[in-house]
């Protein structure tokens, strides 16, 4: 949830969304639609649609529990390298290294070179002091994202700067977190885009259905039609909306 989302947002809504759906169990014997209106103001509506997928994939399979081991967390819907860590790191206490664009420039900058997708998990994981996962990740996620900031790292405030092979050499042009496998790159603008239309066709949908004549204008297109059907198609492709009748609903 708070990816991408202010955390004072999330805190808000984090009860209530537990509190309806208490376990895999309870959200997968809902539909997907039901899921996807409680997540409103929540970000990526995908995201909870994979969550409700990744809910019957761990009733259907694992009995209702989620599993506790790196390749049943990959198999599950929506879940990648990133997420099935950070659920065995703090969730399971396991000793392995979260990969994200915070610790990302943090370990590219401390190597003093950039780092492809091998090099930098093998360095996020040996990096882990035995026992010590939940703890450590959460100090090297705090470490990226309010000292060694993006633009201006703050060495003087490292605790790690004896270490650290990019700052002892003078911190030269080109920074090796640039180009680092996940270190993120900074997103398109929202206004205007393809995913502003498709949040407000499903934010519609959350209250009833939309007619196929209001749909451009729902998406904030009313002179593109053509774009707000393409657009459309994406989510049907996605599994979030259906056809129904003259117009759409939520799947
Ligand atoms: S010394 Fe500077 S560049 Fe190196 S990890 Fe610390 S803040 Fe980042």
């Amino acid at each position: 949830m708070a990816q991408q989302t202010q955390v004072t947002r999330v805190a808000q809504r984090w009860g209530p969304f537990l509190a309806r759906f208490p376990t895999p169990a309870a959200m997968a014997r809902e539909p997907a639609a039901e899921v996807v209106r409680w997540w409103s103001g929540l970000g990526y509506n995908r995201r909870a649609l994979n969550l409700h997928r990744g809910a019957t994939v761990i009733v259907e399979q694992h009995g209702g529990v989620l599993p506790d081991d790196l390749k049943g967390l990959l198999a599950l819907p929506g879940v990648g390298p990133y997420t099935a860590r950070a659920v065995l790191a703090f969730a399971f206490e396991r000793d392995v290294g979260i990969v994200d664009t915070n610790t990302a420039r943090v370990l590219a900058r401390w190597a003093g070179e950039r780092l492809g997708p091998a090099a930098v998990q093998n360095a996020a994981d040996e990096a882990v002091p035995l026992g010590q996962a939940w703890m450590w990740n959460q100090a090297m996620l705090d470490l990226g994202a309010t000292v060694c900031r993006r633009r201006v790292p703050r060495c003087g405030e490292c605790p790690v700067t004896a270490g650290c092979a990019w700052h002892l050499a003078g911190r030269l042009d080109p920074d090796p977190a640039e180009g680092t496998t996940g270190v993120s790159v900074g997103q398109s603008s929202f206004s205007g885009s393809d995913r502003q239309g498709r949040g407000a066709l499903v934010a519609a949908l959350r209250l009833g259905e939309v007619a196929l004549a209001e749909v451009a204008a729902t998406m904030g297109w009313p002179e593109d039609p053509e774009r707000a059907q393409r657009v459309a198609g994406t989510l049907i492709d996605d599994g979030l909306v259906r056809r129904e009748g003259e117009g759409y609903a939520l799947a």
